[in-house]
């Protein structure tokens, strides 16, 4: 059974009060809160086992290798890779992509390519495509979205042609909420030879993921999202693909054995893994993932859509309440404008009541622009929230609109 109140218990910044109010935490798509675990896990390494990873002989470096590499196995399960050898720590998802754009497209971008990402990305998986296409002399093309936050995926048959050689698509928008339609995305950029990197950045935390079973060829995701630390995340990458990519950084690690005529390069995943890595963080991520696995994503994933449900309905009710992204299939992120009140406005009045919301242009300017706007305000959903929670956002909105007059 899945017991919110159990949880929260396990999240001591839920306790906090703000100005004197209860806090009221809804930008969990920003980053999410640890657990008690997870922060503990990692004091435990850092006041007992402390020392660098796959380099000593010495019982403190072994130990924190073993655990690192457990994680990595940890993180393997949990998205469903055929191997570890799939599994590359990096910083975050926005160095995933960063080491995808430079390395695939060493590899396989020439000139006249083209690359296809969706117009409801982030930006993480917008620019570093950008400067590849820049590098390359590639093309940029884009998916763009109905206004209810839906793919326009009946232009898909005209995009995806053979000169396209990689679609970076979100499976869940940082701003609409949308799950996207990732499994019919990849078949399709498949037939045409393409591959396709998949932003997990907003789904891994909701949704459960099978990497071979989704048939991507890359997935990213970050910790800090995923109620783990922040500066560690993932890059899953087919096997044989990443074998036929290049190094991105140079460095320790990285390397079999280095002269100065010619440098070898490790196997993987240590390939893409140069100089220290946030040993300790990837230990954190790993306890993350046993915390999640331990309540089950099946079981936050109807927890989480039963309260956007009853979040959706309760703030259908505030005066000039415009929703931004209503797709049918969406995911614990609720972005909106009351009337013309500015988002910055609406955002300082709830922290004033103890909510913490996201305002502004939420790291997705062509999103913003789809909509003429110049930003908005964003509640994302954690599992820890609660109907109470949304209750007190209900009356916090109804407040902002009676002070500016909306009815
Ligand atoms: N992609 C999506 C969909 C996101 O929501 C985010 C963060 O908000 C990112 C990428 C970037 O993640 P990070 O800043 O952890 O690298």
């Amino acid at each position: 059974m899945f017991d919110v109140e159990k949880i929260r218990k396990d999240f001591p910044i839920l306790e906090e009060t703000v100005y004197g109010k209860p806090l009221v935490y809804l930008d969990n798509g920003a980053t999410s809160q640890r657990p008690r675990q997870v922060v503990e896990k990692m004091n435990e390494y850092y006041f007992r086992y402390n020392a660098n990873v796959h380099r000593g002989v010495h019982y403190l470096s072994n130990r924190c290798t073993d655990a690192n590499e457990e994680a990595r196995e940890t993180v393997r399960q949990f998205i469903g890779a055929a191997s570890e050898r799939e599994v590359i720590f990096t910083r975050g998802t926005t160095e995933s992509i960063n080491l995808v754009a430079y390395s695939f497209g060493e590899a396989f971008i020439g000139a006249g390519d083209e690359i296809v990402v969706t117009e409801m990305e982030h930006h993480a998986n917008i620019v570093p495509w950008q400067m590849l296409c820049k590098r390359k002399g590639a093309v940029l093309k884009v998916i763009p979205f109905h206004d209810n936050g839906e793919l326009a995926t009946e232009q898909l048959d005209e995009l995806l042609t053979e000169r396209v050689k990689l679609v970076g698509v979100a499976y869940v928008s940082n701003v609409l909420g949308t799950v996207n339609p990732v499994r019919d995305i990849i078949r399709r950029a498949h037939a045409v030879g393409a591959k396709v990197l998949v932003d997990g950045a907003q789904a891994v935390q909701h949704l459960p993921i099978d990497v071979q079973e989704l048939d991507c060829d890359f997935f990213v995701f970050s910790g800090h999202k995923l109620y783990g630390p922040t500066g560690v995340g993932v890059l899953y990458g087919k096997e044989a693909l990443l074998e036929q990519m290049p190094p991105w950084q140079g460095g320790g690690e990285m390397i079999k054995t280095v002269r100065f005529e010619k440098t070898t390069y490790n196997e993987l995943p240590f390939k893409f893994e140069a100089g220290t890595p946030d040993f300790i963080g990837v230990v954190g991520l790993g306890e993350a993932i046993r915390y999640v696995d331990s309540i089950g994503l099946e079981n936050i994933a109807a927890y989480e859509h039963d309260l956007l449900h009853y979040a959706m309905e309760r703030m259908r009710e505030v005066p000039g309440m415009r929703f931004f992204g209503e797709a049918g299939d969406k995911s614990s992120v609720i972005s909106f404008a009351l009337g013309d009140i500015h988002h910055s406005d609406t955002g300082v009045l709830l922290d004033k009541l103890g909510i913490a919301v996201r305002t502004g242009q939420l790291c997705a300017e062509p999103t913003m622009q789809h909509y003429g706007v110049t930003g908005m305000v964003r509640a994302s959903l954690g599992m820890y929230n609660t109907r109470n929670e949304i209750d007190a956002l209900h009356d916090g909105l109804m407040k902002v609109t009676e002070m500016f007059g909306i009815r």
